[in-house]
This record gives C-alpha cells, sequence and structure tokens, in this order.
C-alpha cells in the first residue's frame, strides 16, 4: 500500500497540469492513467488561446509543441463571410503539451503509475481514503478524478454519483482533429486562392451536419499539410471521423494522415457539484469545456492550477471546505462564463445552417463576437451586435425573436453563478441548483 497528499487519476492535460501544481506547491503527489504514459490524453492538435495559458500558470507553447503562425479566421456559410484578422488561438500539438506537463510533474517529485486501471473505491464515512489499482492499493488525502467524461471517480463517490448525472446525448460533441499531408500541392493553393485564405488561415463551415456541428480546413504556406478539425452533435446522424472522411472525398487534393484523433467532449455547463470530501473533479469530467466550441483544454488547465492554489499550504488538501472553496471560486469566475455560452451554443444547436448565415448577414454574430468566442471571453453587446439585432428583427423576426430569447438568461446566469453558496451546505447548493436549472431549462444536478 501507498500513500499520498494527492491522488490524481488521468494523465491528460488537466490531471498532468492538476498533479504538477499539486507537487510544486509540496504535495506528496501521484499521477495514475490506465493508458501508458505516451498515449494519454488528446492526441491530436487542439486550439487555445495564449492567455490561458498564463491564467494557468503553465508556460505558452513554443515550437515545434505550437503550430503554424499568426493566421485570420474565417467562417462562411449560406453566402455570408466574416473574418477574424487575427486568430487569437495557438495551434498546440497536444502530444507535445501533455507530455511536457507529464514532465514538469516529474521533475517536482509526481510519482507516475501508467497502465493502472482503477478496479475500486475505497470509502470510510463516504469520503474516499483508498483506490483499488493494477498497481496495489493506494491512498490518499485528496482523489482528483481528471479522467475524461467517464469520471471513474466520480462515478463512485458517494455524493457525486448522484449530484453529477451522466451527460445527455444532446450535449455531447463527436469530434475529431487529423493533421494530414497534401498530396496536390496546386490543387491546394488553387483552393486556397479560391476561397481567399492566407496561409495557415481556418476556413470554417458551420451547420454542415445539424446545428452545432462543423467542419475547419487550413492549409499551411508551402502546401505541404492541412488541418482538419470536425464536430457534430452526438445522434444526430453523423460523427467527427465520419465528417473527416466526408471533407477528404470532397476535397481529393488532401492526402494521407499523418496523425490525428478524435473523441467526445461534454457540452453542457460545468457540473453544479464539482468536489465531495477528500475528491475533486477538473477538466471534462466536471465538464469544464468552453461550450460554443467545445474547447476544454485551457479551462481544465485553469481549473487544476486553482485547485491547487486552494488545496496547499499545509492541513487536510482533501477538507471538505478547503475543496468547497474552490468549487464556489471556480464557478464564480469560469462557471459563469461557461453557463452564458451555453445558452449561445443551445441557440447554435437549434439552427441550421441557413439561419446561422442569416445571424451573419445580419450581423447579431459579427468578427469581433467572433474573436471574443474564441478568446472565451464574455460576449459584449455593443451598438454595432444592438443594430444586428434591430437588422436580424426586420429581416427574419421569428428567427431573431428565437436568438433573443434563447440568450435572454445571460445576466441572470452571470448573477447566479455569483452567487454560489460559499460555505459547505447541500440544501444551499441543491437551491442554487434548481435556480440554475430554471434558467437553462434543465433538470436541476442536485436533487
Ligand atoms: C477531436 C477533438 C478536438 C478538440 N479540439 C479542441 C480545441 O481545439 N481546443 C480545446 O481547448 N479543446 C478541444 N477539444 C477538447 C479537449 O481535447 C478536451 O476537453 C481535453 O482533452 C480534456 O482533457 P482532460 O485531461 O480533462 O481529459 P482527457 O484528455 O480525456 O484525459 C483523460 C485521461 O484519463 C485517462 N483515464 C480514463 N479513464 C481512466 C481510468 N479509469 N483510470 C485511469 N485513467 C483513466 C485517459 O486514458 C486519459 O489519458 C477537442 C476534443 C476532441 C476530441
Amino acid at each position: 500500500m501507498r500513500s499520498f497528499d494527492a491522488l490524481v487519476i488521468g494523465a491528460g492535460t488537466s490531471g498532468a497540469a492538476a498533479a504538477w501544481h499539486l507537487a510544486r506547491r509540496g504535495l506528496r503527489t501521484a499521477l495514475l492513467d490506465a493508458r501508458p504514459f505516451a498515449e494519454a490524453g488528446a492526441r491530436w492538435v487542439n486550439y487555445v488561446p495564449a492567455w490561458l495559458f498564463e491564467a494557468a500558470e503553465v508556460p505558452v507553447p513554443v515550437a515545434p509543441e505550437l503550430r503554424g503562425g499568426v493566421a485570420p479566421f474565417t467562417v462562411t456559410v449560406g453566402g455570408a463571410r466574416v473574418t477574424v484578422p487575427e486568430n487569437p488561438c495557438l495551434a498546440v500539438d497536444m502530444r507535445a503539451l501533455v507530455h511536457r506537463l507529464q514532465d514538469l510533474g516529474q521533475t517536482a517529485g509526481v510519482e507516475r503509475f501508467e497502465r493502472v486501471h482503477v478496479r475500486r473505491v475505497g470509502c470510510t464515512a463516504g469520503r474516499p481514503v483508498e483506490v483499488e489499482t493494477d498497481a496495489g492499493l493506494l491512498r490518499a488525502a485528496l482523489f482528483v478524478d481528471a479522467s475524461g467524461l467517464n469520471g471513474v471517480l466520480r462515478r463512485q463517490t458517494p455524493g457525486l454519483a448522484t449530484d453529477c448525472p451522466t451527460v445527455d446525448r444532446a450535449h455531447l460533441c463527436s469530434a475529431a482533429q487529423e493533421v494530414r499531408s497534401v498530396r496536390d500541392p496546386e490543387a491546394a493553393a488553387a483552393w486556397r486562392a479560391h476561397h481567399r485564405l492566407a496561409p495557415d488561415e481556418i476556413l470554417s463551415h458551420p451547420g454542415v451536419a445539424g446545428g452545432y456541428s462543423v467542419v475547419n480546413l487550413s492549409v499551411d504556406a508551402e502546401h505541404t499539410h492541412v488541418d482538419l478539425l470536425t464536430g457534430c452533435i452526438v445522434g444526430e446522424g453523423y460523427s467527427g471521423p465520419a465528417l473527416i472522411d466526408r471533407a477528404v472525398r470532397e476535397h481529393p487534393w488532401i492526402g494521407a494522415r499523418l496523425f490525428g484523433g478524435s473523441g467526445t467532449i461534454p457540452l453542457r455547463r460545468p457540473y453544479d457539484r464539482l468536489t465531495a470530501p477528500g475528491v475533486a473533479l477538473v477538466g471534462n469530467a466536471a465538464c469544464q469545456v468552453f461550450p460554443a466550441h467545445g474547447s476544454g483544454i485551457g479551462v481544465g488547465l485553469v481549473a487544476a492550477r486553482m485547485l491547487a492554489d486552494a488545496v496547499s499550504g499545509g492541513g487536510d488538501p482533501g477538507d471538505e471546505a478547503r475543496l468547497w472553496g474552490w468549487q464556489a471560486g471556480f464557478h464564480a469566475r469560469w462557471g459563469a462564463l461557461l453557463a452564458a455560452y451555453d445558452l449561445f451554443r443551445r441557440l447554435t444547436q437549434s439552427l441550421d445552417a441557413a439561419d446561422f448565415g442569416r445571424l451573419l448577414t445580419a450581423g447579431v454574430v459579427n468578427a469581433h463576437q467572433l474573436e471574443l468566442g474564441l478568446l472565451q471571453h464574455l460576449p459584449v453587446i455593443g451598438p454595432a451586435e444592438a443594430a444586428g439585432f434591430v437588422r436580424a428583427a426586420r429581416m427574419h423576426p421569428a428567427l431573431a425573436l428565437h436568438a433573443a430569447r434563447s440568450l435572454a438568461g445571460m445576466p441572470a446566469l452571470l448573477a447566479l453563478y455569483h452567487s454560489h453558496p460559499s460555505r459547505p451546505s447541500r440544501r444551499a447548493l441543491r437551491l442554487w441548483s434548481r435556480a440554475v436549472a430554471r434558467v437553462c431549462g434543465d433538470r436541476p444536478d442536485v436533487p
């Protein structure tokens, strides 16, 4: 039997970052993954704004982990075209980032257990105290569930199992990302010229396979590589990988797959409850994902850093009040943002491509709003956006009304998330959970 201050389960970005931050703050920390460490977490290219690395105290990626240069980001649908002149997101090779975070952790003293599965969670008075694994019994004061969507601890921890419902298929995104060679550089150059695209400029086609779906393509300056990113709602008859196959068929100049992968992303707002005594959820396990484009890297990294801040400095790192303080702090800053954007995500999910194009044409969604969305900043309704709504109301009254109704709850959600109960109280959390669910039109997480 081995004993630690903190045991982190899942060595993807969220878990590897959590383990590193905990260890560098002086906690005896272990990191465990069911896969070999070299295969843990995301294995493709993800897009992350630089400022989120800074907020997470993770050194900003540099080449070759950082791919491509600064380039525009263009959305086109139904004849409408909107360009953000400088895409604020970095294209990051996740294989390198995950490896770097794991390495930082090892240097800080994190003990590693790879190819190790959690078999059973052992509790004392409802609090997890040990996990039975292929590597024997591992005890810890704090268990961090960073095991992704399935949440291996979340499902086995009293309280969390009941208060964190399984994510409905309507709130899951099937996504795929691949980097492929270019088979025919001349044809790729012609495609780029036809669409008036700069090198590395992403051309985004929303609504290609139902509401929320997207196919993004970009080609580098030398026409040697093409990056493809696809996503759609699970259960709508498509999948991320199928959309990649379709895009490759439609662009015969695209060549062989160099690397990439696929997975399922939870799009719902973060769980209302992120902690139980001795347990914290981070990353996909907590649904800490920016819903408008299914981006979980930045928020997961920040949540991991915030957690380490909250539980370090002596005493029991699994103490209920400390963990609750982290949960309240996360919700006030990040839960508010993610929940507000979840309303926007649900709006886009309810629209077909033509309607989304109409909102772009009217200016309800413009380059500034797109940039704020890419940056994962709150939307701002200024004079230009208000004028866009007025235009949309004149041209497409039913659509404008639907959009306005869908987003109307944003201010209420922002206020609610700032009033998350500050001390452990399931009763107070239940009331808060009900209020949030009412605005979102959902069932409350906490029954
Ligand atoms: C194709 C695709 C493209 C995406 N694009 C973007 C993007 O551009 N920007 C962005 O920010 N996000 C993007 N995302 C989302 C992002 O990849 C995820 O939100 C992020 O990887 C979640 O990190 P995580 O560490 O929480 O979980 P994961 O990356 O899922 O890692 C979980 C780890 O836990 C391990 N594990 C699971 N079960 C167990 C168990 N029982 N015992 C031990 N270990 C276990 C797994 O092996 C894995 O290594 C994309 C996702 C996909 C699928």
